[in-house]
């Protein structure tokens, strides 16, 4: 993009109620961030901590940690102590984990309103524990876990009947005054959830958090989410994300920023602009796109590296990039900012551009 220009993005944030989950700032006037949950056994303070260490480097910003017994809340004040970024405890049938986590200093608490008929009595002891220790409380709807009552009215678990439950626990809360939450209903559908979001984002101005739920395995998963998110977030709704995928919760991050990173909801870092190739390439493409890819991986500066399977639109597209190569005859024609600054033989194109990547990184750095 233009130095100095904030890049364009689709629509205004929709205004919400600020909240502070630990030192992260969730609502309108702060950045959209990035979340994932631990696949550890929480009580395995250890492995969950190791966990969040990898996390925290591919840059999740809020971790949540299940909470299914009473070894893992006994393992909460460790993990929020040692964590580098906020913890969140993951809290279904069990009120009495709702207060050990925020006892234990975690630095928020996710309840499910439909797993916790019990809780309702508990509400007026949890808003007061909550306010306390200044501790934030998602509500977090799941179709697959509808409150039954709401089930009952509704027949299934429709956008109406998931923000209706979210809105009839939030104002519980509300009546002890307690307004420190955030809101998800999510659904594995990603028309059904859109649409209930859409509802939500109407009838409430609490932060959101966005997730389509089990969403599947990789591939699927990932289309699935940035599909529902991108309708969301391009009309400004959303505050939080978590991609869900069957798959490491690394991979969930990584995809969660890329799709924050595409809407320029957050600056980008590397992007590899690679053709799709066809038959007019002289070399292998993708094979060389994955090793630009691998290569400059880790990078930490914005960079928009080409990568053309020909000379026909390498100029052009190059002009566009920081750097790039154009590919032909053997060999590669290797541009900085839209000129070719030299040519070299096939099996140095790898190097010559992580060499110039750097080059580029170290000017950025100093100024
Ligand atoms: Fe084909 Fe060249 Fe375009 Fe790549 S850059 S798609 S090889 S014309």
């Amino acid at each position: 993009g233009m130095p100095g220009l904030p890049a364009p993005v689709l629509a205004e944030r929709r205004k919400t109620r600020q909240i502070k989950v630990g030192n992260v700032g969730v609502g309108s006037e702060y950045p959209i961030s990035v979340q994932s949950m631990t696949t550890t056994v929480t009580a395995d303070v250890n492995a969950t901590l190791q966990q969040i260490a990898e996390l925290t480097a591919s840059g999740c910003d809020i971790v949540r940690v299940a909470c299914p017994s009473q070894d893992d809340a006994d393992a909460l004040p460790a993990i929020a102590k040692k964590s580098q970024i906020p913890v969140i405890a993951d809290i279904h049938f069990q009120p009495k984990y709702v207060f050990a986590a925020i006892e234990a200093g975690c630095a928020g608490v996710r309840v499910n309103p439909g797993n916790i008929k019990k809780f309702d009595d508990k509400i007026k002891e949890i808003a007061q524990a909550a306010k306390d220790h200044g501790t934030p409380i998602r509500i977090g709807v799941n179709a697959g876990s509808l409150d039954p009552r709401v089930l009952a009215r509704h027949g299934k678990a429709t956008p109406e009947a998931l923000v209706e439950s979210a809105l009839l626990e939030a104002e519980l809360f509300a009546e002890h005054d307690f307004h420190d939450i955030k809101i998800s209903v999510k659904h594995h559908d990603p028309v059904v959830m859109v649409r209930a979001y859409e509802l939500l984002a109407e009838r409430c101005d609490y932060p959101l958090h966005l997730g389509v739920t089990e969403a599947g395995p990789a591939f699927q998963g990932t289309i699935k989410s940035a599909t529902a998110f991108g309708a969301l977030l391009s009309r400004g709704i959303g505050d939080t994300i978590r991609v869900s995928l069957s798959a490491p919760p690394v991979e969930e991050v990584k995809v969660g920023i890329q799709i924050l990173e595409s809407l320029n909801l957050r600056p980008r870092r590397l992007e590899i602009v690679s053709c799709p190739s066809c038959g007019r390439a002289q070399v292998d493409v993708y094979k060389l796109a994955d090793e630009v890819t691998a290569g400059l991986s880790g990078m930490e500066v914005p960079l928009r590296v080409a990568v053309m399977g020909c000379v026909v639109n390498g100029p052009g597209e190059a002009r566009e990039a920081d750097l790039g190569v154009a590919s032909g005859n053997g060999k590669g024609q290797i541009f900085v900012k839209g000129e070719v600054i030299k040519t070299v033989p096939e099996h140095k194109i790898v190097e010559t551009l992580i060499e110039e990547a750097m080059r580029i990184a170290e000017d950025m750095e100093s100024g």
